[in-house]
């Protein structure tokens, strides 16, 4: 249930809505907007009489949530989230690209892929240091030297940093290099690591699982919501269907579906759904077009030598191409992508 406080409701009588929430059980999330502030309240509603809060000073409404997921739903936050972070801001009008190699491999490799990333507008540096690999005995990642590559290379171009969390043992250790953590598709119901991103200050990139629905998918946010981290990035990455051309389907049909569902943003990653770098831009086209709010790609220098996903990574002369069409097809749709400043790109 939404308490819907008055325009202008003092904060004394936000206070008091809020204590009489705890005080009945409730367990209150405060969303301040331009003008008005709502206390999302969660928990048990039987033998709720709605009329004692009605009446409480600066009260104006009480507006059930009908959805499974509640912190979620629009039904609680009708406006968008837009998440602030170093300069870049996801969610608004404002298109964002983060891209890099699907593993960070060595400090030439991440060095090198930072300025190409940050010479084509990218803002967000992505690099696994833990993998989620099929195989037991493929490359499984480098770990926390990996993390500290991740960082350096990202400081020396102006870039912040995205990688995955495996495990919710290892959210201490890569919060100290990462500015989003990274939730896998085989992880989005790991309801531990949920709660354990949901109790830190990082925003979290929470991708689709492979056969998630998108009340799933929804109600996994809902969990790193509800330890009161409010920062979700939603991340469409491909689904497994009967379809068998692909990697995985890219279901672009979820992207306007959960943007009206839910106020967070979504991103798209069309490299993972697409399995080959030529399909990736056709992709990552129609997912802007679609109503994404940006965009994580895997680009690599020699992808040819990579040490995982090599043949999905971008060349360096598709990045740019994609950098190219983002602004164009975001000016298309209402949207900004800021051309890369290309006197920018020596290392800081
Ligand atoms: C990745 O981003 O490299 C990755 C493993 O993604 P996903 O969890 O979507 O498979
Ligand atoms: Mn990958």
């Amino acid at each position: 249930m939404v308490i819907v406080m008055e325009v202008g409701a003092a904060e004394e009588q936000i206070a008091a809505a809020s204590n009489k929430l705890i005080e009945l059980g409730f367990q209150v999330h405060r969303i301040d907007g331009v003008n008005q502030s709502i206390l999302g309240a969660i928990g048990d509603k039987r033998g709720l009489n709605a009329r004692q809060l009605e009446i409480l000073p600066g009260v104006r409404e009480i507006v059930e949530i009908t959805k499974p997921y509640k912190l979620a739903s629009r039904e609680f936050k009708p406006d968008d989230t837009v998440i602030r972070l170093g300069g870049v801001s996801l969610g608004g009008r404002e298109l964002v690209l983060m891209a890099g190699p699907c593993s960070v491999e060595s400090e030439e490799q991440i060095e090198t892929i930072a300025q190409l990333v940050a010479a084509q507008g990218g803002k967000i540096l992505r690099g696994g240091a833990f993998k989620p690999r099929t195989s037991p005995y493929s490359f499984q990642g480098l770990g926390e030297d990996g993390l500290k590559l991740l960082r350096q290379a990202a400081d020396a171009y102006g870039l912040l940093t995205i990688t995955e969390v495996m495990d919710s043992s290892q959210v201490e250790l890569v919060a100290q290099y990462a500015d989003i953590f990274q939730i896998g598709a085989r992880n989005m119901q790991n309801y531990s690591l949920l709660r354990a991103v949901g109790r830190s200050e990082r925003p979290v990139l929470l991708k689709r699982g492979l056969a998630a629905t998108i009340d799933e998918w929804l109600m996994a946010a809902e969990y790193i919501l509800s330890e009161g981290n409010y920062q979700v990035i939603l991340c469409e990455r491909g689904i497994r269907t009967f379809s068998d051309y692909n990697r995985f389907t890219l279901d672009l049909g979820a992207i306007p579906v959960v943007k009206r569902l839910s106020h967070l943003p979504v991103i798209v990653d069309p490299s993972h759904a697409a399995g080959l770098r030529e399909r990736v831009l056709p992709l990552a086209r129609a997912a802007i077009a679609a109503g994404a709010d940006g965009l994580i790609v895997e680009t690599h220098n020699r992808p040819d030598e990579a040490l995982s996903d090599g043949p999905q990574a971008l060349l360096p002369e598709q990045l740019a191409q994609l950098s190219s069409e983002l602004a164009t097809i975001g000016r298309a749709v209402g949207r900004v992508f800021e051309a890369p400043v290309l006197s920018d790109v020596s290392p800081n």
